[in-house]
């Protein structure tokens, strides 16, 4: 029999006006802060909260760079050591998540997550994604253990443009087919072991939220008001979606993200776009039935994430320029390999038309 993991963060915290309790929360871990934070967010959002913050924790603010590179990490952990913070707050997207979660490891501190957008399933997990200075893909980073605390203010969620939202809901799209396709082929999940009936029970949850609450929710936080469907999309989007990824495991839609990368024209598109275009051109790879790929690319077409190679920016691309990410997607140690399909980089390149072509032709009889 296989040792299963599952893995978790060590609380998890949503609801209107959490990030009031920021300061609060954080001093269970320490009392001198280093707050990395996106620009936008410290102007707009932050200043809100911070004289209470402050009431609780000392805090040293630091804006976040812009990218989760090595260099960047290497620049925070040197203020935090000059400042002798004994905890790490990250506050922002995805990148700056994760950069606070490496520079929290690279001096062994406890680490408070607040995402300000439900964009992506990174919040909960124990992995940074490394990318070059220029925002190529580089590495994950395995971290020893998930956040201490994740945070999200679901006011702050509904505030934030609903592309982010929408783009979160394509990330959660692939956690159940990913999971399913571990699952089935016994394939180790980010621990390294397999996943347990836990992971893969939440990830069927989240892709039944996201079917069930979805569009509601898009509406919700266009209209910037929370309602009981955006707290459920913004749960399953982190929450559900995180756990469903790290313990469940990652397979194709991932790895094609991962390809697709390296087309400098996808750089403008949110990770969760271009997964769930991947999400869609898996359905292809692992021959899943049409009613299955036509419930998907419904919901794709609903909530408004791309169904054609055209909207994540590959319009013009050539076939030899898809391959070399096929290619991508192929490399040594890829999720991809966790299909239980043949896979070759000629899979992954017909998959990614198949994909498109079916989209497009979709978008034809809707008009
Ligand atoms: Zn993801």
């Amino acid at each position: 029999m296989a040792i299963t993991t599952t893995l978790f963060p060590g609380r998890y915290l949503q609801g209107v006006g959490a990030m009031k309790t920021v300061g609060k929360e954080a001093l269970r871990f320490g009392d001198n802060a280093l707050l990395i934070v996106d620009p936008y967010i410290l102007k707009n959002v932050f200043s809100g909260v911070r004289p209470l913050v402050e009431k609780s924790v000392a805090l040293h603010v630091e804006q976040f760079g812009g990218e989760c590179s090595d260099e960047e990490i290497e620049r925070l952990s040197e203020i935090c050591k000059r400042n002798g913070c004994n905890v790490v707050i990250g506050m922002g997207g995805g990148k700056t998540l994760d950069t606070a979660k490496a520079t929290a490891f690279s001096l062994r501190l406890p680490v408070v997550i607040v995402p300000t957008t439900a964009s992506t399933d990174a919040p909960c997990s124990a992995l940074a994604v490394i990318y070059t200075k220029e925002g190529q893909f580089k590495r994950y980073l395995p971290l020893p253990q998930n956040p201490n605390l994740v945070l999200v203010d679901t006011e702050v969620i509904a505030n934030a443009p609903v592309r982010f939202l929408i783009a979160g809901m394509g990330d959660a799209l692939s956690t159940y087919f990913e999971a399913e396709s571990c699952h089935q082929k016994y394939a180790p999940n980010m621990s390294g072991n397999v996943g347990s009936f836990t992971a893969y029970a939440l990830a069927r949850l989240c892709f039944d939220t996201l079917m069930e609450y979805g569009p509601a929710a898009k509406i919700a936080c266009e209209t910037k008001v929370v309602t009981p469907a955006l707290e459920r999309i913004v749960e399953a989007n982190t929450l559900l979606s995180g756990l469903g990824f790290e313990s469940g495991g990652l397979a194709a839609a991932h790895a094609l993200h991962n390809g697709l990368t390296v087309l400098e024209d996808t750089h403008e598109y949110y990770h969760g776009e271009k997964v769930a275009y991947g999400t869609l051109a898996s359905l292809f790879l692992t021959d899943k039935p049409m009613h299955t790929i036509d419930r998907v690319y419904t919901f794709c077409e609903i909530v408004g994430l791309p169904t054609t190679l055209s909207g994540i920016g590959l319009s013009k691309v050539s076939d030899a320029e898809l391959m070399k990410a096929a290619e991508a997607a192929c490399a040594e140690g890829e999720t991809i390999y966790n299909e239980p399909v043949p896979v070759s980089p000629e899979a992954a390149f017909n998959s990614l038309k198949a994909a498109d072509a079916y989209g497009r032709q979709r978008k034809l009889m809707q008009h």
